[in-house]
């Protein structure tokens, strides 16, 4: 691309382009999985170059890259994990579980078996992370996390 401002790729993960919005250090992300969920409108502006996630909860940004382009969580089709909160916060993007799934498990039986159906997915090669989830990454970490959060949460309080 000769239009491009990017300086040359850098060479090694130690100078990675840190969030503009708040210097968090992003995780790549595929092409691909950006052009998943930028906003239909939009997605003319993400040309080729590498992006990063913006995990920060606080951070607006989503996606940015090295010339300065950023995605927000506006720019974006689906909320994002990290960046939401409540029942509608969305924990698995493959299966589509969302936070308030696990709450209402709990509250209802005392405990939560989202965890175990989503291994069993991935263990039957029937999940997508990569792309389906904003992050690019595997959603288990995060459902463990709310799913433990909840849990303690969601005991009685005289225990
Ligand atoms: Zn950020």
């Amino acid at each position: 691309m000769s239009e491009c401002c990017c300086p040359p790729k850098p060479v090694s993960s130690a100078t990675a382009p840190l969030c503009a919005q708040c210097g968090t250090k992003g995780r790549s992300v595929d092409r691909c999985t950006v052009i998943h969920h930028v906003k239909s409108e939009l997605l003319s502006q993400v040309g080729e170059d590498e992006y990063r996630f913006c995990a920060a909860p606080a951070c607006a940004v989503v996606y940015y890259n090295a010339c300065g382009v950023v995605f927000t969580v506006k720019d974006v089709r689906d909320l994002v994990t990290a960046k939401a909160s409540g029942d509608a916060r969305p924990l698995c993007y493959c299966f589509g579980f969302t936070e308030g799934d696990i709450r209402r498990e709990i509250a209802q039986t005392g405990a939560t078996t989202v965890p175990a159906q989503i291994s069993a997915f991935i263990k039957a090669q029937l999940c997508a992370c990569e792309v389906r989830n904003p992050s690019g990454a595997c959603c288990l970490g995060e459902v463990n996390k709310a799913a433990q959060r909840l849990s303690e949460k969601g005991k009685p309080e005289y225990a």
